[in-house]
């Protein structure tokens, strides 16, 4: 696809890296040896071992076969550390290790992640995660690398070189095409093939052909009718023909719906457990000749071949000479969180702040203090310390700065508790409906607060068999103290139902998902002293409620003595966003941020002009409403366990090198996916990829249509200059064209700088984006410095996948090569006219 080639000097941020112990145990390359002895230990197997072997038993095990000395193997999660088996490193979200660009860093965390699970006896990592954003919306974009094929993939290759050189095997997931959590088992990806090929499939294609791959996980989803799980022509034409994978396919986690269907279509290994790929279901169609002998020994001899090559027979996996809490890992989690932190807006310079004596800085908001900065699902990492945002800045300061935490928000609990009804009458029915005789009827009801954060509800009372559940209705009065805003906020346990009104007008629909509970909620503005009806009715499956209504004032949010402290001081820093209940896996999220987010972001800029927003997130929210009031904006994604240090780094003075791993919607519309995300009528659980190709920076450029922030976009606390752009034909296949030029850091502090390459083929003969990326490089410099950088376009930089040909075709004519920090910068460019 592409190689970078920068001239030793130039290569940067080659840290002195956390010296990572430096055994090496990369997997022995295939060979005649390997399959021999996989042969030799196939043929000692009788049929019913081989298929016990291809079923997964303990939720994290493969299983062993004793006759053969072959032992189980342990799993893990993935991708963002090592889950399961204890605390560990809690490294920063995919997302983040991909707004760094860089691949040697992706490489370290992949080493370090392997490190990791050595000291925890683990074989299988299951990850990296490299699905690509569609949308803001997807609950798992912070587990992927972003919106582009090319950039996913060479983070991915790091990772996974990374961590199979510690002698485990990675496990890409999820394969293919799983952009949408929301019913995620139901869901039809839709989606012609040039887009799969172009768009989806590379990041998989590089990790398992260039990262070689151990392992390959199929996702949730269907692919164009079929199960991932029992999809022939992904599992079996691409993955295992094409790109020649010699490693194992496992399903996700009951993601198998067919064993004979599954186990024909290239399904090596199912998960968590053998519940149809079982001898009940195969021996009938071996003997039948359904299934064939062949395919059932290429799954068992995948798994030998694996084990062999990775050395599992030879060794024991557990090292216990590597510290579980390892300071070397901890030390990579702190330098990817800090080289992520991607600053978007910096009027008047307001940051970097000054921690110097004298100074004080306000630090609020929902993530301000929350400790544990991570999305949610299985890829959320029990660590054993975290550095918050305020922690982080009051040990930045150093006890000189002063750093003042203000809450901000009362959490969703502490705001049921505090929203007191003037009258609010109840009645309860048994079952789903409200008609009949109450079963009881309450009157001077002043609360809605049956709502726990973190789901953690207590037990239902005892349930008589046939109990069908619970009807609540309640008629409530709020009478406002102030006039103005307020936000309306109601949430319930993610299994039950509601509608609530305002004044008779729907306002709030819950419908059961998986996943949380997420608080659902609106702006409403309120007159003193004039009361508003409320009406609820809710239905739990349960026999307690689970639900709660709250209101606050936004006027109110601060006292008088708030408003003076972060007025006076030098600047304040809110820190917003999601957390592991709104991104998590089996549901998607919303565009706009939680409840009174927007609202206290502007009460904040209304009291001091420093006003610093930190979105901790996985992508773009939507920030329409404050963005022009803001000085500064600084994404820090989910930052893992030293979030909080890293932020501070950077607001203390340490340049930003983080760049947009995807564009930043203006607002949820501008997005070409808006109406198609996934379908929600229709007999057919569908997502048509109708915007095909054109998607993210492909959509926007060549729509000319400007995003809020543009792909690849980051501020630097210095700037660069780029020159001297070259062009260079060659008849290297693997570097059909040299572009070369130079940076210079034309500011006064140290910073780096990413140079992307982007290629366009304005007379194509197929419709094509106006620019794609198709190389980069991350420049590090000292002020004044300057660097020459050289990298190199393969064939496949030009070329588009050809449908009638199923493969990749380069036209001849001319190609408009653009360098520059991101993709609506433009500095750099020049045509070539090339040949195939
Ligand atoms: C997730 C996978 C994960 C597996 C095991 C599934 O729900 O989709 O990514 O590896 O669980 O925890």
């Amino acid at each position: 696809m592409h190689s970078v080639k920068i001239k030793l000097s130039a290569v940067l941020l080659i840290s002195i890296a956390g010296v990572i112990n430096a055994f090496s145990q990369s997997p022995l390359p295939d060979s005649p040896a390997i399959e021999l002895k996989a042969d030799h230990l196939l043929a000692k197997l009788s049929t019913e071992e081989k298929i016990r072997l291809i079923g997964g038993v303990d939720t994290f095990f493969t299983e062993a076969a004793p006759t053969i000395g072959l032992p189980r193997f342990r799993m893990a999660d993935g991708p963002l550390g090592v889950r399961n088996w204890g605390p560990s490193t809690a490294y920063p979200a995919g997302i983040a290790l991909a707004a760094t660009w860089d691949t040697n860093l992706a490489l370290r965390v992949g080493e370090s992640l392997g490190y990791d699970a050595r000291a925890r006896g683990v074989h299988f990592l299951l990850g990296p995660g490299v699905n690509i954003y569609r949308s803001p919306r997807n609950g798992r974009n912070m587990e992927y690398f972003g919106e582009d094929p090319l950039l996913a993939g060479r983070i991915a290759v790091g990772y996974v070189r990374g961590v199979q050189s510690k002698g485990v095997s990675a496990t890409v997931k999820h394969f293919a095409a799983n952009n949408v959590e929301t019913d995620r088992s139901a869901y039809n990806s839709v989606i012609d093939e040039r887009t799969l090929n172009e768009i989806y499939l590379p990041a998989f294609e590089a990790a398992v052909k260039e990262g070689d791959a151990g392992a390959v996980m199929n996702s949730y989803n269907l692919i164009n009718g079929e199960h991932a799980t029992q999809n022939r022509v992904l599992n079996i034409d691409i993955l295992k023909q094409r790109w020649g994978f010699k490693g194992i396919l496992m399903s996700d986690w009951e993601a198998t719906h067919d064993g004979v269907a599954a186990a024909n279509a290239g399904l090596d290994l199912e998960m968590p457990g053998a519940k149809y790929m079982n001898a009940g279901t195969l021996l009938p169609a071996l003997k039948s000749g359904v299934l064939s002998q062949a395919a059932l020994d290429d799954k068992v001899r995948r798994i030998l071949r694996t084990a062999i090559r990775f050395g599992w027979l030879d060794r024991d996996q557990y090292d216990l000479s590597i510290p579980l809490l390892s300071p070397a890992s901890s030390k990579v989690a702190l330098e990817e969180a800090e080289e992520s932190i991607t600053l978007l807006k910096n009027s008047g310079h307001v940051l970097p702040l000054n921690p110097a004596d004298g100074h004080t800085y306000v630090v609020l908001g929902p993530n301000a203090a929350a400790t544990g900065i991570q999305g949610g699902g299985s890829s959320r990492v029990g660590s054993f310390f975290v550095d918050s945002i305020v922690t982080g800045m009051s040990n930045a300061a150093g006890g000189q700065a002063k750093v003042y935490y203000l809450q901000g928000l009362p959490t969703t609990d502490r705001l049921f508790l505090d929203t007191k009804f003037d009258s609010g009458t109840c009645e309860v029915f048994a079952g789903d409906t409200t008609s009949g005789t109450p079963l009881r009827t309450e009157s001077s009801v002043s609360q809605l607060r049956f709502w726990r954060e973190n789901n953690s509800y207590p037990n239902d009372p005892p349930r008589a068999p046939g109990d069908r559940g619970r009807t609540y209705v309640w008629k409530m009065r709020y009478v406002p103290s102030f006039t103005g805003r307020y936000v309306l906020v109601s949430a319930e346990w993610n299994g039950d139902k509601s509608v609530v009104k305002l004044d008779g007008t729907e306002v709030f629909r819950q419908t059961p998902h998986e996943g949380s509970a997420i608080p659902l909620h609106q702006t409403i503005s309120l007159r003193k002293g004039k009361p508003i009806e409320i009406d609820v009715e809710y239905f739990t499956p349960g026999t307690a409620p689970r639900f709660g209504l709250g209101l606050i004032a936004v006027d109110a949010l601060f006292t008088p003595a708030e408003q003076k402290l972060i007025q006076s001081a030098d600047a304040a820093v809110v820190a917003v966003g999601t957390n592991f209940m709104y991104e998590s896996e089996g549901y998607d999220r919303s565009f706009g941020l939680p409840w009174g987010q927007d609202e206290l972001i502007e009460s904040v800029a209304s009291l001091n002009p420093h006003t610093v927003v930190d979105v901790v997130a996985g992508g773009a929210v939507d920030a329409h409403a404050w963005i022009d009031r803001v000085s500064a904006l600084t994404d820090s994604w989910f930052g893992g366990q030293s979030a909080g240090e890293a932020l501070a780094r950077v607001l203390f003075g340490q340049s930003p090198g983080g760049k947009l791993p995807m564009s930043w919607e203006r607002e949820e519309q501008d997005n070409p996916t808006f109406n198609n995300f996934f379908e929600t009528s229709g007999p057919d659980k569908k997502i048509l990829y109708s915007e095909g190709l054109f998607y993210g920076y492909r959509y926007y450029t060549s729509k000319h249509k400007e995003p809020l922030f543009p792909f690849g976009f980051g501020l630097s606390y210095t700037t660069f200059e780029m020159s001297n752009l070259k062009l260079t034909q060659a008849a290297d296949p693997e570097g059909r064209l040299l572009v070369d030029f130079d940076i210079r850091n034309t500011g006064n502090v140290r910073g780096s700088e990413v140079a992307q390459v982007y290629v366009g083929e304005p007379e194509a003969s197929v419709p094509r984006p106006v620019k794609e990326l198709k190389a980069f490089a991350k420049v590090d410099l000292a002020p004044g410095a300057s660097q020459h950088v050289s990298l190199k376009l393969d064939r496949r930089a030009f070329s588009y996948y050809d449908v009638s040909k199923h493969d990749w075709k380069m036209d001849a004519g001319r190609f408009d090569i653009t360098v520059g920090n991101s993709s609506e910068d433009n500095r750099l460019v020049g045509s070539v006219n090339m040949q195939p």
